[in-house]
């Protein structure tokens, strides 16, 4: 047993002043990650403090017509939230297509976004890790590496980010509101993940006294043509191998607007902006999707267990543009399980 002393933040302004007094404090919101990091001994941070009854639960339209949504609205009531089912669903599908109900009900945005990777070793204290300790080495290059990156990696680490809602974000353009000493500032979604480089201690560029109090969505939902396709060892309760996240909009029979995320890939929900500025005026058939794919996908990597996702990912692809193109996504925010 590890001790560590726990304080419930009064408002933000407290948790950003009680951050900021104890650099190995860390904030524990719906604590389904945080805590499992604690009981295997990866994270051993001799504060919490406890951000879950701030006011920060709210989804709120805004002046320009996009949507605010506090850091700890629950991941439940983000998928079914009608304004979200009505003008964001490819959020909903992405979010309704992670962990359990169970998982999804205690889990808050803010968390999703901060959820550390689910590489085997990372958990294992017993192997080396760059990411749990600087330095150690990496146990996935030469090892088990099935769940690991195949873009964007570095050689001292092929983690992969596990979110889902997180891909559906890259896509939407959503916006990350902190707050920290320094004051309020707003970091675009596709610059709040890092890639690992040589310093994958650190997954984010949220600095560690700020805490994450909404996430911004703007006005275009892209409500008719989106799909959120997850590909995973099981059809529930498992981490994507490939997800990819499309939205698009159509102008007669061409592509007036398209963006697509992989998730399960890399460090980070991947984008590649010269592959959609590609599909831009172009007709939404298999062979442009499959040249999209091949953009998307030259500088792929594979490891030894892995390599199958290059052609997985190349296939679900061409297969999520063009469920999205016909209108018919995989949605399941129609299934309302409580
Ligand atoms: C068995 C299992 C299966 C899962 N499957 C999936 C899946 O398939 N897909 C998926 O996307 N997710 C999955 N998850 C992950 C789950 O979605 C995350 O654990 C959850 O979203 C984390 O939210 P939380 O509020 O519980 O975070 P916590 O555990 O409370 O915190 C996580 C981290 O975020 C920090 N933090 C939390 N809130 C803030 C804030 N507002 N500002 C700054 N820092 C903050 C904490 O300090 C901590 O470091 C799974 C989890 C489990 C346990
Ligand atoms: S891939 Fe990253 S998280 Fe996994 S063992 Fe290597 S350094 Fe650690």
């Amino acid at each position: 047993m590890i001790n560590f002393e726990y304080a419930r933040a009064k408002d933000i302004a407290d948790a950003v002043s009680r951050i900021a007094a104890d650099p190995g404090a860390k904030f524990i919101a719906g604590g389904t990650n945080l805590i499992d990091l604690m009981k295997a001994d990866v994270e051993q941070p001799p504060r919490l403090i406890d951000i879950s009854r701030l006011p920060l639960k709210s989804i709120e339209d805004t002046a320009d017509g996009g949507v605010r949504i506090g850091a700890l609205v629950p991941n439940t009531d983000l998928a079914y939230h009608p304004l979200i089912e009505k003008r964001y669903p490819v959020l909903s599908s992405a979010i309704l297509a992670g962990a359990s109900q169970q998982l999804r009900n205690m889990a808050s945005t803010g968390g999703n976004l901060l959820q550390r990777t689910r590489c085997y070793y990372f958990y294992d204290v017993a192997t080396p890790c760059n990411k749990r300790e600087p330095g150690s080495g990496c146990s996935a290059l030469g090892g088990l590496n099935r769940m690991h990156a195949i873009l964007g990696a570095s050689d001292a680490c092929i983690a992969t980010h596990p979110s889902d809602m997180c891909v559906a974000l890259a896509v939407l353009e959503a916006k990350v509101h902190v707050s920290g000493p320094a004051g309020e500032r707003s970091i675009a979604f596709a610059d709040f993940h890092r890639l690992p480089g040589d310093t994958p201690q650190r997954d984010t560029n949220l600095n560690r006294d700020e805490i994450v109090t909404a996430l911004e969505l703007p006005a275009r939902g892209f409500a008719a043509h989106y799909t959120y396709l997850k590909v995973r060892d099981r059809l529930s309760y498992a981490f994507a191998l490939v997800s990819v996240a499309v939205v698009l909009e159509l102008d007669g029979d061409r592509i007036r607007e398209v963006r697509f995320a992989l998730g399960g890939v890399a460090h980070k929900p991947w984008r590649n902006s010269a592959a959609e500025a590609g599909l831009r005026g172009q007709a939404p058939n298999p062979e442009n999707f499959k040249h999209a794919a091949e953009l998307v996908l030259r500088d792929a990597r594979g490891h030894e267990h892995n390599a199958f996702k290059i052609e997985l990912a190349r296939r679900a692809i061409v297969r999520a543009l063009g469920q999205a193109a016909r209108g018919t996504p995989q949605s399941q925010s129609s299934k309302k399980i409580r």
